[in-house]
């Protein structure tokens, strides 16, 4: 008897408690239970370089845009139905993969052959996997690739001939080399080498091509990072490197630590910019290493080797990252930079110019 009354009691006490709860309680009290659901995010980018307002029509502004939110959206929903990192890293590179819009899959640039060689990485940061292809010419979609080579290869990175080889053994889409023409990107190749075969010198070639023409030969890659719900973080890069590049050069997009790294303990990074400072400064590792070595947060890491190392080497470009809290940071030293985001609450943001 004298428990049942103390339970009516509690019951009681309970009850009185709900009923006079204030709406700001209420509000108090969903906002605890948002915070601890386990935190999730994605940001990518389509290239950083000379992007400017006055070189771009509306309608291709507008293109540009539907294409960045369409992706970071797909990445996103993955997310939130409790897919992986790497899955949604996956399928947000795919589809600027497969527009022509981005110098990666279908819009890669042209090497100074005519020919289109592309390069790509993923790295889990669970448990430090990664995978990267360099130099294909046959697969539609290089982060499919990369990703087999590091779910079902013993190696992390495959080139040419042999990782394409090695994608038809393990059913990976291939198509025709003539897929990725695009006549925009084969004029841009066409330029470049007209100019060149006027000039006399290398300082001359540099001054003939309109500044922005020679610099942004080297950019328009495409890369995204994401954390899941599941604490995991995974970032993945994908490119045709850059326009007239030739003698197999690699830029930095397959290299593990310089184009793309992540890690559960800090973030995931994607690069894109100049290839060669980005190789030279590990520019991705460097950003994590800031984090786990020095305690920096992501915003002060990325800001200190964007701002900071790599121009002071030479280079430019910029990255998209995602902490392991879900904080996301979108740092270039270019005058624009594809990019968009989405965080848990489905906040999106669209960048294209340094606004
Ligand atoms: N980083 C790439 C490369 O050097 C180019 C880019 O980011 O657009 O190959």
């Amino acid at each position: 008897m004298k428990n049942y009354l103390l339970l009516l009691a509690a019951a009681v006490m309970l009850s009185c408690n709900t009923s006079t709860s204030s709406p700001a309680d209420v509000a108090q009290d969903q906002m605890s239970q948002e915070s601890k659901e386990p935190n999730f995010g994605i940001v990518l980018h389509g290239g950083a370089g000379t992007i400017l307002k006055e070189n771009m029509s509306d309608s291709m502004e507008q293109a540009y845009r539907q294409k960045l939110e369409e992706a970071i959206r797909t990445g996103h929903q993955i997310l939130e139905e409790g897919g992986t990192a790497v899955e949604a890293v996956q399928r947000t590179i795919n589809i600027l993969e497969d527009s022509p819009l981005f110098n990666a899959g279908k819009g890669a640039v042209f090497t100074n052959e005519g020919t289109n060689e592309l390069d790509a990485s993923i790295m889990d940061g669970s448990d430090l996997n990664a995978g990267a292809v360099a130099g294909v010419t046959t697969v539609k979609n290089p982060i499919d690739l990369a990703i087999e080579v590091m779910r079902n290869s013993p190696h992390v990175m495959l080139a040419g001939k042999g990782a394409e080889e090695f994608a038809a053994s393990v059913g990976t889409e291939l198509v025709d080399p003539e897929y990725f023409y695009t006549e925009s990107r084969f004029r841009s190749l066409q330029r470049i080498k007209e100019s060149e075969k006027t000039q006399l010198d290398h300082d001359d070639q540099q001054a003939a091509l309109t500044p922005w023409e020679y610099r942004d030969s080297k950019f328009g890659t495409v890369g995204a990072a994401a954390l899941d719900r599941h604490g995991n973080l995974a970032a993945g890069t994908s490119t045709g490197g850059m326009t007239n590049k030739r003698w197999g050069r690699i830029g930095d997009a397959p290299i593990i630590g310089a184009g793309t790294y992540a890690n559960n303990n800090t973030c995931a990074v994607s690069s894109t910019g100049w290839g060669e400072f980005f190789i030279r400064g590990v520019v991705a590792y460097d950003i994590s290493a800031l984090m786990e070595y020095k305690g920096l947060s992501l915003a002060e890491a990325a800001r200190e080797v964007i701002q900071k190392k790599n121009p002071a080497l030479g280079g430019d470009g910029g990255i998209v990252a995602i902490d392991k809290d879900g904080n996301i940071v979108m740092e270039f030293n270019t005058a624009g930079m594809y990019r968009a985001s989405m965080n848990k609450k489905g906040d999106l943001q669209i960048g294209i110019y340094g606004e």
